[in-house]
């Protein structure tokens, strides 16, 4: 058993290299398939389902069957290319427990797993330390972070500390996009007049980019947006269906947003 296979010993064979390969490549040693366990406790955020074997494929489809998991510090590990996933999202699971089996689905030209380490800003880091041993513990420097995307200047502005006295936006400027650290958001988008898709971590943003943003939902923090031409709207905690449950007035364009 190591720290992400069940019953062998690691064999690497495929190392990480920055940018090219953000992971590394195991198989039980002699070339085995094994069952893939999680490396600490933590939670299912993200599991894919359904794939075949796609040599040259891309995105999240060049993983195949993968499971994501969250741990507690904030750092994220990704197994890929499984043949079964045993876990489903939202699961808890524990350090050893059995995820899923090896397998060769998305962009893959043998049997192996993948194995992945985020940091809490879902930035792909050189998992070879942690394979068998503990994820790093987050520092308190390196804090949870959002951003937005400025519909006129048309790009994404820096990123901004959950919690600071910042915000995201350009005041006068409306927003089309945003991206946040770890909790799901969606937005309201104001051209089309309906809410968009749930958007979890930083594997995707809520929003049209050029489309101007006229409400936002954030489960699990408290947030306040500012509305272009206008003031600050009343901090929000909640999510739900009524007028408390959303920072924004439909139909007017937003320009920031802060996060405590
Ligand atoms: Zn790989």
């Amino acid at each position: 058993m190591s720290r992400i296979l069940y019953d062998g010993e690691n064999q690497i064979t495929n190392d990480y290299r920055a940018g090219v390969h953000q992971g590394v490549d195991v198989v039980k040693k002699w070339y085995q398939a094994d069952a893939v366990i999680a490396h600490s406790d933590g939670e299912v955020v993200l599991v894919q389902t359904g794939m075949t074997n796609s040599p040259g494929s891309t995105g999240n489809a060049s993983y195949g069957n993968f499971v994501k998991l969250r741990h507690e510090d904030g750092y994220y590990t990704l197994y890929a290319h499984l043949n079964t996933v045993y876990v489903n999202k939202g699961d808890k699971v524990t350090k050893g427990q059995q995820i899923g089996y090896m397998g060769q689905t998305g962009n893959a030209y043998g049997v192996h797993l993948h194995f992945e380490v985020r940091n809490q800003y879902d930035t792909r880091i050189d998992p070879t330390p942690f394979i068998d041993s503990d994820l790093p513990v987050a520092s308190e420097s390196a804090k949870l972070s959002y951003q937005a995307y400025d519909n006129v200047k048309k790009y994404w502005l820096p990123n901004v500390f959950m919690g600071s006295s910042d915000y995201a936006g350009n005041l006068g400027n409306a927003i089309g996009g945003i991206y946040l650290d770890k909790y799901r958001m969606r937005v309201h988008d104001k051209v089309k007049g309906y809410w968009l898709p749930w958007v979890e971590s930083r594997d995707d943003y809520a929003g049209n980019l050029g489309n101007d943003i006229d409400g936002v939902q954030i489960e699990g923090v408290t947030y306040r947006v500012h509305i272009k031409n206008g003031s600050w709207l009343p901090w929000v905690n909640k999510v739900d269906n009524t007028s408390q449950g959303y920072a924004g007035i439909y139909g007017s364009s937003i320009d920031a947003i802060q996060i405590k």
